[in-house]
């Protein structure tokens, strides 16, 4: 793969980060994937503009402008021959001596990379994904998109311990979300019900799509905080992410969603967001 580091574009095995980044001492540093299908961005405009979100409440300065920034996601596709796949992008408060306190003159560094992946014809959309639900022990900033990703990883690893593929976090007795995705269920009265935007989410960008999405084609959105016994009792529920889009879940704790299988409004608004996403694709 060819990467871009800081300006330059290097082949993967020469690309570095100094020892010193603090993106890697310290987890200073924020994320954006963003989805490509038919070699254009899905999505693209809410990921920049949550990427600029991120950077200010964290205080780092941006390293490019907003114009420059499209051009190195449409390069990297073209350098790349990337069909379809993710966009990863990173940016930290970059190198300085190891102290907590920030860099007075901070040096940012910016990576992106690419990874191809089946995201349309993923098999997982057939059959649904199992979860388990384990405590959200995450920082309370989950609304700034960080690389402070070692507990969602060990939550993952827990799922995939127990036979499932995914875990939904708990705080005071509710989901907050997926490990790195949004979770919502449909009530047996057909209402999409997902948790209300705050810093206990990530504010995702696929749900905020999917959200408006139904609306349009006239679901009841309920954004308000449930539980694993209401999700467990749910008709549906499915999971939203740039990287599996609208997927649905079909077991939670070993006990199956509704009847087991990818419930109807989950599979419409899977249908909705492709369509329409894709033909705003750039
Ligand atoms: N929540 C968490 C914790 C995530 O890591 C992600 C995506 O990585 C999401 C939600 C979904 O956000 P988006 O739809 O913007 O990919």
């Amino acid at each position: 793969r060819i990467v871009y580091v800081n300006g330059e574009w290097l082949p993967e095995s020469e690309a570095k980060v100094s020892v010193f980044d603090r993106g890697f001492l310290f987890a200073d540093a924020v994320y954006e994937v963003t989805a490509v299908i038919g070699g254009k961005l899905i999505d693209y405009a809410g990921h920049a503009a949550r990427l600029k979100r991120s950077l200010g409440e964290l205080r780092i300065p941006s390293p490019t402008d907003p114009d420059s920034l499209l051009e190195i996601h449409r390069e990297i596709v073209a350098r790349n021959n990337l069909d379809e796949g993710l966009i990863y992008l990173q940016i930290s408060r970059g190198p300085a001596d190891r102290d907590f306190a920030f860099p007075k003159n901070p040096a940012p560094t910016i990576v992106l990379f690419t990874q191809a992946k089946a995201i349309l014809a993923n098999p997982k959309v057939e059959t649904g994904i199992s979860v388990i639900t384990i405590p959200d022990l995450r920082w309370a900033r989950r609304d700034i998109k960080t690389v402070q990703l070692l507990y969602p990883s060990i939550a993952k690893m827990e799922a995939m311990r127990r036979n499932a593929d995914d875990a939904w976090l708990v705080e005071d007795g509710f989901i907050t979300e997926a490990s790195s995705a949004n979770a919502h269920i449909v009530t047996t009265e057909g209402k999409l019900v997902t948790r209300s935007l705050s810093s206990a989410i990530l504010h995702g960008i696929t749900r905020a799509s999917v959200l408006d999405l139904a609306r349009s084609v006239g679901v009841t959105v309920e954004e308000r905080a449930f539980t694993p016994e209401e999700a467990k009792n749910a008709a549906e529920a499915f999971i939203t992410s740039a990287s599996s889009f609208v997927m649905p879940v079909t077991r939670i704790d070993d006990g199956p969603v509704g009847d087991g299988l990818p419930g109807p409004v989950t599979q419409r608004l899977r249908a909705a967001y492709i369509e329409d996403r894709l033909s705003g694709a750039i």
